[in-house]
């Protein structure tokens, strides 16, 4: 992210009922998070490009746009983590299924405190910015470049990227559609087995250079996980 690490983080509130939205940021502020609220689903875009957010907490029925059309949007922009607030229980698989890729939801009604609660957690499993993510890993955002056990990694771009997006969320089941989204840019044009063959290469190349196991496992039907210990 674009703003200092040291600094305390930023969650994006997108809430449309007032008071609600008060409440949240009230407590997140408690907490020690910085927090903006957006309460027109059609700002949350432009809001989130200008500002930077650690964290979306993204209410499911908003006016303007859905709350499913958006986090689709943020997840094809960005690797932030989103938290959906929805009402309807049912709707929760689909939402931390691949379609929609949410991180984690809070049905409603729920208390603030819960809600500041998985903020936390969900921050935690991700590492935005992390020199040092999975054990023995380096990535060199600036450089573009990543070191194992102190050995650099012979890694073509792509492979960066691929690296990049997993090590930021050790242990998180991605689909090939959503490592497709961090790869490239137009990944209309990719298909599942360009990313199947960028896994394969990359997995080698940890191999090569001293990692144990299997570093990106295979999830049937689903995708990848990284694993790297
Ligand atoms: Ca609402």
């Amino acid at each position: 992210m674009n703003h200092p690490s040291g600094s305390s983080k930023r969650i994006l509130v997108v809430e449309d009922e007032p008071r609600l939205a008060a409440v949240l940021c009230d407590y997140l502020k408690a907490a020690g998070y910085e927090t903006e609220r957006v309460a027109d689903g059609l700002q949350v875009m432009e809001t989130f490009h200008r500002w930077h957010p650690d964290l979306v907490l993204l209410d499911l029925m908003l006016p303007g746009v859905d709350g499913v059309d958006l986090c689709r949007a943020l997840r094809t922009d960005s690797d932030v983590p989103v938290i959906m607030v929805t009402a309807r229980v049912t709707e929760v698989d689909r939402l931390l299924g691949l379609e929609v890729g949410a991180d984690d939801y809070i049905c409603k009604p729920f208390s603030p405190r819960e809600v500041v609660a998985r903020v936390g957690t969900v921050l935690r499993r991700y590492r935005h910015g992390a020199v040092t993510a999975p054990k023995g890993l380096q990535i060199d955002e600036d450089g573009c470049r990543a070191a194992l056990h102190g050995r650099w990694l012979d890694l073509t771009p792509v492979e960066f990227r691929l690296l990049r997006t997993l090590a930021g969320a050790p242990g998180r089941v991605w689909s090939r559609d959503q490592l497709m989204n961090h790869l490239y840019t137009d990944h209309r044009i990719v298909t599942d087995r360009t990313v199947d063959s960028h896994v394969k290469n990359l997995r080698r190349k940890l191999g090569e250079a001293g990692a144990e196991g299997d570093t990106i496992a295979s999830i049937y039907g689903v995708g990848y996980r990284f694993d790297l210990e």
